[in-house]
């Protein structure tokens, strides 16, 4: 496979930042200092890592990174008083709820408490709903990432057969709804569906996002398509089977440097977004 066809997210991740230094500092000397509030509920390590991770992104852009750490034990209500204050506290621009919480939290109900106009992640029904008919304002991140790596890379949706493995909320359900909204007609697996395999090997646009390391095999992939993997499982290793993958696909996300860093810029670019609304 030449070296073109692999989609650098790095690279798109490193464009998006350095943009967003520049309006970061328009934002600063207009008095506005973009605030992200992370909330992470216990100690579960992964989770520790990933806001600890997009805490200092926001950093290096100039966002100012709020975090909050609530412990293990933490009730519905605390959470959902956590969430109702930083909505109110207009130094806050964007608020993001670290997934998964604790089980004895209504995770659903902490993710509708968060306003709006600072859903940054996109993990609201409104939110959702909003880009489903097509004019959200701050889509999920992963689904954003993989929107933007299409772009930045000219690949165009518009009449190609994508199809989609998984269907959460904050993935599988929202890409499959931006990639309908650019003209794709769009297949969405899951876990009751009958022979993935031939449905991928119809694809001409393939995004995984089921969660299980190389569970897309190479010899699936349609000559030709496109391969966005949103996967990332341990040892560093996506949900498609890489190697096999590349040698069929004419484009194709690695892991890691694919998806994953454009994911953590969109959050960034989401909060400017947000910040920069309450200059109007
Ligand atoms: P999730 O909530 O666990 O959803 C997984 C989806 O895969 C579900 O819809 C499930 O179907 C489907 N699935 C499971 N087994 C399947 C099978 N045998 N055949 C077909 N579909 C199957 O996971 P998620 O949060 O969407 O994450 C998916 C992957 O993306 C993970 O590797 C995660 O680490 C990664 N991720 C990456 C980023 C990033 O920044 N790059 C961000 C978020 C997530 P059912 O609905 O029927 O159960």
């Amino acid at each position: 496979m030449n070296e073109k066809a692999i989609l650098d997210g790095k690279a798109v991740a490193n464009r998006i930042k350095d943009k967003l230094k520049t309006r970061v500092e328009i934002l600063k000397e207009s008095g506005v200092m973009p605030s992200l509030a992370t909330i992470l509920v216990g100690d579960d390590p992964s989770s520790e890592t990933y806001v600890r991770m997009k805490g200092n992104a926001c950093e290096r852009v100039g966002i100012i990174s709020t975090k909050i750490h609530l412990p293990e034990d933490t009730t519905t209500e605390q959470l959902v008083q956590a969430i109702t204050d930083l909505n109110e506290d207009d130094s806050i621009h964007g608020i993001l709820l670290q997934h998964p919480v604790p089980p004895q939290i209504d995770e659903r109900l902490a993710f509708e408490t968060i306003a709006i106009e600072k859903d940054v992640d996109g993990v609201t029904s409104a939110g959702y709903g909003q880009t489903a008919l097509g004019f959200g304002t701050y889509p999920s991140c992963t689904p954003a990432a993989i929107m933007k790596i299409m772009e930045d890379y000219n690949i165009k949706a518009e009449g190609k057969h994508a199809v989609v493995i998984g269907r959460s909320p904050i993935l599988g359900k929202p890409v499959s709804a931006l990639l309908l909204n650019e003209n794709a007609t769009v297949t969405t697996c899951h876990s009751r569906t009958t022979n993935l395999a031939s449905h991928v090997r119809q694809a001409d646009i393939v995004v995984a996002a089921v969660g299980r390391p190389e569970f897309i095999k190479g010899e699936w992939i349609k000559e030709g398509a496109v391969v966005l993997d949103a996967g990332y499982n341990k040892g560093n290793v996506g949900d498609v089977e890489y190697e096999e993958a590349a040698e069929k696909a004419s484009y194709i996300t690695p892991v890691p440097g694919g998806v994953g860093p454009v994911t953590i810029a969109m959050l960034l670019n989401h909060t400017v977004d947000a910040a920069e609304k309450t200059l109007n």
